[in-house]
């Protein structure tokens, strides 16, 4: 009885210490002592929204390295995106991006050739893929969802825990770090995060798949991300819509709430100007180069963003 009694405790123990991690949730990493009073730091089902001064950097990267995650980053710079943009996208996140963590970039372009070289920090690669070329820019956001859901399946799966993707038109300027990790991670929009939801400009054609009543905030899909299953969920709805929905312009899905949103520190546009909650701007909107690009971008294109309830979203560009 005795020994079935020491060996049910140590059993007890053992299940307990191999759990051990998955009982701290992260949350519990956002001291409160640390918190910020003059944004909002939740969101209504709980999901931290990450602002400087929130948590201990070191707290999570340590975390993170216990727990072996590795990092994805895709990026396409097709045309002429390429040289206008790619090389400091590049070179600025290898100084900021999960630093201390293994990442592999996934650089999709029209002209592999072309992609600097980069010097990479031990535990970091590049991969090159190429892509077709397309000029509509529905054709360019549906080849992107397209592409980031197959090379999650053939490549990324295998190798990391988390996939971010990014615009290429930014610049990183500060730490874009572990903090940031969650299953599904979404940004608040640096023009709408202060306004008020009726001044969010969502799709409001109701035969659109991205018609929406209200949503919960304006997100920007400069940057999302999450684990690999999740973005890989997500590519895949967005991917369906579009291709449903081709005529009512639909561009980007959320299916569920993220679990994580990162504060506009995270994609700052800095023709914005000063505001107080901003202490830190880690990645910024690369000022648009208007000769490199030429007319690229029509006026009244679709912008890239996107918002939870399970329903996407759009907005005009300038608005
Ligand atoms: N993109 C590209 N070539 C193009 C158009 C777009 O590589 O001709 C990629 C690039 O990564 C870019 C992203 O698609 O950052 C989204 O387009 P853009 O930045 O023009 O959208 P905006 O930020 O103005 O909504
Ligand atoms: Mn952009």
């Amino acid at each position: 009885m005795k020994i079935i009694l020491i060996s049910f405790i140590i059993n007890l123990t053992l299940l307990l210490c191999s759990h051990f991690p998955t009982f701290i949730h992260f949350k519990h990493f956002f001291s409160h002592s640390r918190s910020r009073a003059d944004v909002q730091t939740n969101t209504s089902w709980n999901a931290p929204i990450i602002w400087d001064g929130m948590f201990d950097p070191d707290v999570f990267d340590q975390r993170h390295k216990q727990d072996q995650s590795t990092v994805a980053l895709t990026v396409f710079a097709v045309g002429r995106y390429l040289d206008a943009y790619l090389g400091t996208f590049l070179n600025s996140s290898e100084q900021y991006f999960m630093v201390g963590l293994p990442v592999t970039f996934y650089v999709f372009t029209d002209v592999p050739e072309k992609v600097p070289n980069m010097k990479l920090a031990p535990q970091r690669s590049l991969k090159v893929i190429k892509v077709e070329r397309h000029s509509r820019w529905q054709d360019i956001s549906m080849m992107r969802m397209k592409t980031i859901s197959d090379i999650i399946e053939s490549d990324i799966r295998h190798h990391s825990t988390y996939v971010f993707c990014f615009d290429v038109d930014q610049v990183f300027t500060g730490r874009f770090g572990s903090e940031a990790l969650g299953e599904s991670v979404a940004l608040l929009h640096a023009h709408f995060y202060n306004l008020p939801k009726h001044r969010f400009t969502y799709d409001r054609n109701p035969k659109s798949k991205a018609y929406m009543e209200t949503g919960d905030f304006y997100y920007h899909a400069a940057v999302f991300g999450g684990t690999w299953q999740s973005v890989k969920a997500m590519a895949d709805a967005c991917y369906q819509s579009i291709m449903e929905d081709k005529q009512n312009n639909v561009e980007y899905l959320w299916l569920h709430k993220p679990s994580r949103v990162l504060s506009p520190e995270y994609c700052w546009d800095r023709s914005i100007g000063y505001q107080k909650d901003i202490r830190v701007t880690r990645l910024i909107w690369a000022p648009k180069n208007s000769d490199t690009l030429g007319e690229l971008k029509a006026p009244g294109a679709k912008k890239n963003s996107f918002n939870t309830n399970g329903r996407p979203t759009t907005c005009l560009q300038g608005s």
